[in-house]
């Protein structure tokens, strides 16, 4: 991989702004270099978004928001049509920055393009389909429908562990259903966003379009506070850790604005004895190395049944010894680095945690030093024996850190699977349809996301994303997650020749 020719297809220059109305980038703020966690190196810098920046963002978008809103929803989705042809174009380069700006595997940085892919060709066919219902009125001669309407301005905060997937999530919706878009990227992926801006901002710009319609922002989350506190921003979509999402999900409340927010997760598996154990094992090692343990559907926990526990024990051991760790950017590497130095210190003092309160680990986590580790963000996959009220095991650490458990009976596994915090993304692995069923009933998993004989990470864009309890509550993507994005109008229209009042009220002049 060339990275130079990378950086020049996605228009990227060693010295970069960070703030950007369609085509126009400027910013006065302090400069942030990106480091690839891939080998260390400095990739480029970008100068942040200042208070003042930030206005000139939203004047240019809430201006664009008045011309956009008035197009009709196929043209939008005309527009996203042509989006995702120039995504496909750059999927090569794009997956590639994705993976050496963030450090998952090549595959993977591929995969966030395609799903950017994928969500513009829903949101096409979407934007046909922005439907309300009619209902009949109980006053004569009169009509009763609602319809759906754009809301504003929608800001996009986002994680670094999906850095240009989740931004398309939202503005390809978004972007149908009439809105314009603020997008603040994570502060560790900066590149991904200008990147990202570079190819909408082209179409845009060739449809003779607003560049108001996509702006970005850069920054940490005192850029993010400009958004949250602002009344101009009628959405906030934040994804990130529960504890930024506490704080925006406060923030917008106070001005009674809109928040989807989808935040940590703290995944589990529930392995029975009648699960298939090769696809088991796959499910669960993919589930807890992938992304290195940084997607927020990882698998973080194994709940097993006592009498295969053993057994399990031992084949994870085995399937561990065959983990290769190194450069995400060779395709035999199963797991890449962590995102930065800080992360790598808090996989170690979780680790350090645990063995402080005695648990067994089965499997011995470190950091990796040496040829291809320059950059000091390579750990080892760890599996830790532990109970699942211990404090460690109820917060999520974003590493490849597994605990395992075992559990005698359904009920009781389906009560450790929902005793966290957390409420994004679970599975059990059973042929036993009492099992499953229950597992997926009223009585059964709380998350978001119930799968069976499927790993906890890894969802399509055709069904609504996101979780319960610290998970935040939001959803985005497929199904009728667009419904966020758009505010509900209830019309009742009377076409008699008399003013009948609703509940048979009688008000006579
Ligand atoms: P983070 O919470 O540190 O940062 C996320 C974003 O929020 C960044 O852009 C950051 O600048 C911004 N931010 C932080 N504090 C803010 C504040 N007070 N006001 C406004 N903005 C603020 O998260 P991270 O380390 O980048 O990502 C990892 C976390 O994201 C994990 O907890 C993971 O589970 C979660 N995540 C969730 C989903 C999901 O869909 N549920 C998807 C990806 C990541």
């Amino acid at each position: 991989m060339n990275i130079e020719n990378i950086l020049r297809e996605l228009n990227i220059q060693s010295e970069n702004y960070g703030t950007a109305i369609g085509k126009r980038f400027f910013a006065a703020g302090d400069r942030i270099v990106s480091t690839s966690p891939v080998d260390g190196k400095a990739i480029a810098s970008v100068k942040t978004t200042t208070a003042d920046d930030y206005e000139q963002v939203m004047a240019a978008a809430t201006e664009a928001f008045a011309q956009w809103r008035t197009m009709p929803a196929p043209a939008r989705g005309e527009v996203v049509r042509k989006f995702g042809d120039k995504l496909r174009q750059h999927k090569a380069a794009l997956g590639a920055l994705v993976s050496y700006e963030m450090g998952k595997s090549l595959q993977e940085g591929l995969g966030e393009v395609q799903e950017m892919i994928d969500i513009c060709d829903f949101a096409v066919g979407l934007s046909r389909q922005l439907y309300g219902l009619t209902m009949h009125s109980e006053r004569p001669n009169h009509r009763m429908y609602e319809q759906w309407h754009p809301l504003g301005v929608v800001g996009i905060i986002s994680a670094f562990n999906f850095p240009v997937a989740v931004w398309s999530w939202n503005t390809a919706l978004a972007w149908v259903c009439g809105d314009v878009c603020v997008w603040k990227g994570s502060e560790k992926t900066p590149l991904c966003s200008i990147a990202c801006q570079n190819i909408i901002a082209e179409i845009l710009y060739e449809e003779g379009l607003p560049g108001g319609i996509s702006c970005i922002v850069t920054g940490d989350y005192r850029v993010g506070e400009m958004m949250t506190k602002d009344h101009r921003v009628a959405l906030v979509s934040a994804t990130g850790s529960s504890r930024m999402g506490k704080i925006v999900g406060q923030t917008v409340a106070e001005r009674f604005g809109k928040t989807l927010l989808e935040l940590g997760g703290n995944n589990a598996m529930i392995i029975t004895p009648s699960a298939d154990k090769a696809i088991t094992l796959t499910a669960a090692v993919f589930g807890a190395v992938g992304t290195a343990g940084q997607r927020c559907t990882s698998t973080r926990r194994l709940i097993i049944h006592s009498s295969v526990y053993n057994e399990y024990k031992e084949a994870l051991t085995n399937a561990y010894k065959q983990v290769k760790i190194g450069s995400p950017l060779d395709e035999n590497n199963h797991m890449g680095p962590l995102i930065d130095k800080d992360a790598v210190a808090n996989y170690q003092a979780t680790i350090d945690e645990a063995i402080k309160a005695g648990n067994h680990v089965l499997i011995e986590g470190g950091v990796l030093s040496g040829e291809g580790f320059e950059s000091g963000c390579y750990v080892k996959p760890c599996v830790i024996e532990a109970k699942n009220n211990q404090s460690f095991v109820q917060r999520e650490t974003f590493a490849p850190i597994l605990y395992i458990m075992s559990y005698d009976t359904i009920e009781e596994a389906v009560a450790i699977q929902n005793g966290v915090p957390q409420g994004l993304s679970s599975t059990i692995m059973t042929n036993d349809l009492r099992e499953s069923e229950l597992f997926l009933s009223a009585a059964g998993s709380d998350c978001g996301i119930a799968n069976v004989n499927i790993g906890t990470s890894g969802a399509e864009i055709g069904g609504a994303f996101g979780g319960e309890k610290e998970t935040g509550g939001g959803r985005e993507s497929g199904s009728d997650a667009w419904k966020i994005y758009m505010r509900r109008q209830t019309n009742t229209i009377n076409y008699g020749k008399t003013v009948p009042l609703a509940q048979g009220i009688k008000f006579d002049l």
